[in-house]
């Protein structure tokens, strides 16, 4: 499994004055590529990529902010050929898919008839694409119907939490996954107990499971204005023991993580 983060920024005022991008990330198996929460940029960055295949056969979308569900329907246009196509699975929030509590919808009808697969995620819920499992994890953010997702490819798990403060059932739904690697989208660097993943959601989560290693992504404005980001990467890596890496926008990962350490961190798009 490989992952090329396309971005590494969060929440409004980073997305807003792109300090970081906030195109999402690609997951490429054997038989799939996947584009997880592509807020703005998503579809340019994708492209930048100049991937063969260059369409992704599944979206997922992890809740209704911008900075995760932007670009959806470009994506839709793209993993289509502009409609040409009926193919295709989108994976997305309630409030993605329907437009509930406040937000609306990510996409319309027009594009909703242009896919094969029009899936809503629901916690503890599996979906299989392709060659991948994904599992829906429950959140505790903002957007009540977001959830995260632990893709499966048979070789490696990784668990991607999205935006959320630790629950209990959270914590649960991860023990059981023992995923290889997980992505924390660590906003904020505070230590108290919040809806939004900060230091407090990274330690309890890790006093549960053990991955190979932890993926610091979706760094907020503070973090990216003073620079904090490795800082902290290096403080989690001190008291958990387990190597944690803060990403940069472009930055790919190859999973299982034990092979070829040096290379797969400073392949640049
Ligand atoms: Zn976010
Ligand atoms: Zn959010």
């Amino acid at each position: 499994m490989k992952i090329t983060f396309l971005g590494t920024g969060g929440g409004r005022f980073v997305m807003a004055k792109q300090m970081r991008r906030t195109a999402g990330f690609v997951v490429k198996t054997k038989e799939s590529l996947i584009h997880v929460d592509p807020g703005p940029g998503g579809l340019v960055y994708l492209n930048k990529l100049r991937l063969k295949p260059r369409r992704p056969d599944a979206i997922l979308v992890s809740h209704a902010h911008l900075d995760h569900s932007h670009d959806t329907a470009p994506l839709i246009e793209l993993m289509t050929d502009g409609g040409r196509m009926e193919r295709g699975t989108v994976l997305a929030s309630d409030s993605v898919v329907n437009g509930i509590d406040g937000f609306i919808p990510a996409f319309g009808d027009y594009h909703k008839n242009m896919v094969e697969r029009v899936l809503v995620s629901r916690p503890g819920k599996k979906y299989t694409i392709r060659d991948l499992e994904v599992t829906a994890t429950p959140t505790w953010h903002d957007d009540p119907t977001g959830t995260g997702f632990i893709l499966n490819d048979g070789e490696t798990i990784l668990a991607y939490l999205s935006d959320t403060g630790y629950t209990e059932e959270l914590g649960d739904a991860i023990e059981k996954a023992e995923p290889t690697a997980i992505i924390f989208n660590l906003i904020f660097d505070g230590e108290e107990r919040t809806s939004h993943t900060n230091l407090d959601t990274v330690r309890s989560i890790i006093q549960r499971v053990k991955p190979q290693v932890i993926l610091l992504q979706h760094f907020g404005a503070r973090i990216t204005m003073r620079r904090m980001e490795g800082f902290l990467a290096k403080k989690i890596e001190k008291e958990t023991g387990i190597e944690t890496i803060a990403l940069r926008d472009g930055d790919v990962v190859t999973l299982p993580w034990f092979e070829e350490r040096t290379r797969k961190i400073d392949e640049f798009i």
